[in-house]
């Protein structure tokens, strides 16, 4: 069998094993607008679940942006478990991200469900979300590969850490090497929270790959209350980012509200990283007191990597 280029001439896709030390390459860093994902300073994206109107955006973008986050996130197309419930508003939100994005500089990360809205929601949104739903979705992996934006990687609700690198080894092999990869709970028998925040996993990808590690508290807890601190554990345990759900008015939100903090949580919670990014000898950003940002240019998808190489530390 053709062994993966993640894993080396000498390994199967099935034998993964971590890199020493001493020959951990360093974090890949993605940009994204003009953010960077995996240098030194954390990336906090936070929006809502469901992108549902333009005041809605603009809240969050006016009060967070200065907070400061790096992008705003949002879904048009939402992945839901029942046909019946709330499907995104589509197309429409098409201008909600253009306004919003004009409007604040800030990056927008989205999720793509189905590779036909790709290059449409590529010419408006800084980096495409594959969630986690998706995860083994090759050809949407494929396509993304063609694609000229970064790629935040959901994991699968129960997918394998080598499943979950074999997934952004579709991506990169096809020609696009801006992944980030985000974990964001597993499943398990214990249904008190959503998911399990798997932290551990985290530490391995961090070891397996040279890809940035981000994780999403909020649907790994899928309550509130518990994702200032999953957050912060995430920090500690040597994560890139965070993606954080909130919403103007939690309790209203049409998805995922139970999960979803209040603007004035979300602004707590990320200075209440300050000292634990420190003690990890790493940054988060300073708070913005002039809140409109120079208008930023068509994000250009650069990484500091060549196409060819492999995303495991070899
Ligand atoms: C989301 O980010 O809104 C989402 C649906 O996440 P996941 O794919 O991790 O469930
Ligand atoms: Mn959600």
């Amino acid at each position: 069998m053709k062994s993966a280029p993640l894993v080396g001439t000498n390994a199967s896709p099935a034998s993964l094993s971590p890199a020493s030390p001493s020959s951990a390459s360093p974090t890949t860093r993605v940009r994204v607008g003009n953010s960077t994902i995996g240098g030194r300073e954390i990336f906090i994206a936070a929006g809502p679940c469901a992108i549902e109107s333009t005041e809605q955006m603009e809240a969050i973008a006016s009060t967070l942006g200065p907070a400061p986050i790096q992008a705003l996130r949002g879904g048009i197309y939402k992945p839901r478990t029942s046909p019946y419930d709330f499907q995104g508003i589509g197309g429409e939100g098409f201008e909600i991200l253009r306004q919003v994005r004009q409007h604040h500089g800030l990056p927008v990360v989205t999720e793509v469900m189905a590779v036909s809205q790709i290059e449409a929601l590529s010419e408006e949104v800084d980096m495409l979300q594959v969630g986690s739903r998706n995860m083994q979705n090759f050809d949407l992996l494929k396509a993304l590969g063609q694609a000229n934006r970064p790629v935040l990687l959901k994991r699968g609700l129960a997918a394998t850490l080598e499943e979950f690198v074999m997934a952004a080894e579709y991506i990169a092999s096809h020609g696009n090497p801006n992944i980030v990869l985000c974990e964001r709970g597993i499943r398990s028998f214990d249904n008190y929270t959503r998911n399990v925040l798997d932290l551990g996993g985290v530490v391995a990808l961090k070891t397996l790959t040279h890809l940035p590690v981000i994780v999403d508290p909020s649907h790994a807890a899928g309550r509130r209350e518990l994702v200032p601190s999953l957050a912060r554990a995430a920090i500690a345990a040597g994560a890139d980012g965070l993606i954080l759900e909130c919403h103007p008015r939690p309790d209203e939100s049409i998805s995922d509200a139970q999960q979803s903090l209040s603007l004035e949580a979300t602004t707590d919670l990320i200075e209440s990283l300050r000292p634990l990014a420190e003690a990890v000898d790493r940054s988060i950003a300073l708070p913005i007191f002039q809140p409109k940002r120079a208008p930023q240019q068509a994000p250009e998808c650069t990484s500091e990597r060549t196409p060819e190489r492999a995303l495991l530390v070899a």
